[in-house]
């Protein structure tokens, strides 16, 4: 068993994935509830707004659109922003093209065994840039 320090409280606590002692994670559930309430029924509603309604703060409002856990309607497209390319997203922290371009770099990463039976392909693409 692992003991801590609650990072929001302070209180010791045995160390859980949430990192954060039970009373704050329950909180923290609260919070996140009533974010998604609101937003659910004000979808074009601002950070600010949500904020000042649920008395979330807007860190903490943001925190939950990043992790994916919240995501706005398509009526409030301009609240986050991808953080490579800086279109307006509506959940996460990255845009679909990017997220993306990180998967497929990821995989070229992963060395030749999975991409063994893509070879052909590669070859093929350079080869007709070098043309070019
Ligand atoms: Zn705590
Ligand atoms: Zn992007």
């Amino acid at each position: 068993m692992q003991l801590r320090n609650c990072p929001i409280c302070g209180k010791i606590f045995v160390y859980n994935v949430k990192n954060m002692c039970p009373d704050c994670a329950k909180k923290e559930e609260d919070d996140f509830e009533k974010v998604r309430d609101y937003l659910y029924k004000n979808p074009g509603a601002t950070i600010e707004e949500v904020s000042e309604q649920t008395e979330v703060d807007t860190k903490k409002v943001l925190e939950f659109l990043k992790e994916g856990r919240l995501m706005l309607k398509n009526e409030n497209p301009n609240l986050l922003r991808c953080e490579i390319c800086d279109s307006p997203i509506l959940t996460g922290k990255y845009c679909e093209k990017c997220s993306r371009d990180m998967k497929k770099q990821l995989n070229n990463a992963k060395g030749d065994l999975s991409s063994r039976s893509k070879i052909g392909g590669q070859i093929h693409l350079s080869k007709y840039r070098r043309e070019k």
